[in-house]
């Protein structure tokens, strides 16, 4: 052993006991935390083993809301419930000139979902607030939970609906849609929200210290990587290319193979262009053809049209739009070699949404003081903190899913992975309420 080496394990040996005595607190009780999970799904489910199903504003939804909150009244925190139906919980900092640090998730499943998506986060943010009282740790900053309303995309055909309000973006007129008979303003109603009032439920932007949100990963990546935290680096943009190719639809039996001017091979050559350009381009984008429709989808004809769209999906402008340009290219090599016309719209766009790295800094300090591994990694898929990202510094923590299964009964994260993304969110609360300057204003990443 060099000296230097030596000196380093006995400065170890020195600190360790210190170190452990200032962490044996501060950790989520998983017990309560696994225990809630649990009760919350099974609201709504036909049978203890069936997947969730509390989609938003059915009776199932209401009741696990109900349930949530008693919780949140007899830890001492009073439910709040703003006029879009969101849930908000305060505890008071010893400074009340400063704005809270807000974190959370939701409690909607889509139907047949899992446990852990939302429930984790949402049920993590009140076991925080819970050990902070137990522990008697005092925050300057006030610490807020919240439940958003209707994140999933099921009703209304719309998602992160309580966020979007939150972040100000409602029109009056969203409120006479309906689904499964119900108004929209009705459903809001239904939850304890106020549609009449409905602009009293967005937040102003610097008013929240920041966003802090922990959800299951929803992918395979941190089980793949043996990782039991991810950072999340942002919300991927999202670009959806439409396609329309034409062909000619003739009788199959009569039409020669080398006359036809077939749209479903052009679909199917297309299909593996767009995988093989994103393949190539060995970029953190994902391509998927994710809809198709096809004239006259009849028997014994030769498909004439086919309509279709590309999800193109990255943190990064660039390679989405590199990518792109090689489909067109690759697309017009095959309307050439089938006889067709493929013509591609411009994209609808939905930008990325980058984490603040001030925040992801926090969460990587609390996962190196309880010593466990990270990995940096963006989220293919919507969450509410990208509405918020909007008003606030945002970060957010992920867990890994167990085969990277979600949206179904078997979506699982094991007891000890939920409790460390627990303890790392509470770690990154309490150093974000002393590292992140008081007046940080400005949000996370603008949103198109
Ligand atoms: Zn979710």
């Amino acid at each position: 052993m060099t000296r230097r080496s030596f000196l380093g394990t006995l400065a170890l040996t020195s600190v360790a006991p210190r170190w452990s005595a200032q962490v044996r607190g501060r950790r989520v009780n998983i017990g309560s935390l696994i225990g809630r999970i649990t009760n919350v799904k099974l609201y709504g489910a036909e049978r203890p083993w069936a997947g969730a199903n509390r989609v938003a504003y059915s009776d199932a939804d209401v009741e696990a809301r109900g349930y949530v909150m008693r919780l949140m009244t007899a830890a001492g925190v009073q439910p709040r419930i703003d006029a879009a139906g969101n849930i908000f919980g305060r505890r008071p900092g010893s400074d009340p000139s400063l704005a809270p640090i807000l974190f959370g998730s939701h409690i909607d499943s889509v139907p047949n979902g899992g446990a852990f998506d939302g429930t984790l986060g949402a049920l993590a943010a009140l076991g925080v607030i819970e050990d902070c009282d137990f522990e008697g740790i005092g925050t300057r900053h006030p610490l807020e939970m919240v439940i958003w309303a209707h994140s999933e995309h099921v009703a209304f055909n719309r998602g992160l609906a309580g966020s979007r309000i939150a972040a100000g973006d409602v029109a009056p007129s969203d409120f006479d849609e309906v689904w499964n008979g119900m108004r929209r303003a009705d459903a809001i109603r239904k939850i304890g929200g106020d549609p009449d009032r409905i602009t009293e439920a967005s937040i102003r932007p610097g008013s929240v210290h920041c966003y802090l949100e922990l959800h299951v990963e929803q992918g395979p990546v941190l089980e793949r990587l043996d990782v039991p935290i991810g950072v999340v680096e942002g919300i991927v943009g999202v670009d959806r290319h439409h396609v329309s190719i034409a062909g000619v639809s003739r009788p199959a039996g009569s039409t020669p193979m080398d006359e036809r001017r077939d749209a479903l091979v052009a679909a199917s050559h297309l299909t593996i262009a767009v995988r093989d350009a994103v393949v190539r381009a060995a970029a953190a984008v994902t391509g998927t053809v994710d809809r198709l429709d096809m004239e006259p989808n009849a028997p014994g004809m030769v498909p004439g049209t086919v309509r279709l769209t590309i999800d193109l999906r990255g943190m990064s402008d660039a390679p989405l739009r590199a990518i792109a340009a090689d489909i067109a290219g690759r697309a017009a090599a095959i309307a050439t070699g089938t006889g067709t016309s493929i013509t591609i719209a411009e994209p609808s766009r939905s930008a990325p949404v980058a984490t603040t790295d001030a925040l992801r800094e926090a969460i990587e300090r609390a996962a190196a003081s309880l010593r466990l591994k990270t990995a940096p990694l963006a989220s293919g898929l919507p969450h509410d903190a990208q509405r918020i990202a909007r008003l606030a510094p945002m970060g957010m923590i992920f867990v890994p899913s167990a085969g990277g299964v979600t949206h179904a009964p078997d979506e699982q994260t094991s007891p000890m992975l939920c409790s460390y993304g627990a303890d790392v969110l509470l770690r990154t609360v309490l150093d974000v309420d002393r590292s992140l300057p008081d007046r940080l204003g400005g949000p996370a990443g603008a949103e198109a």
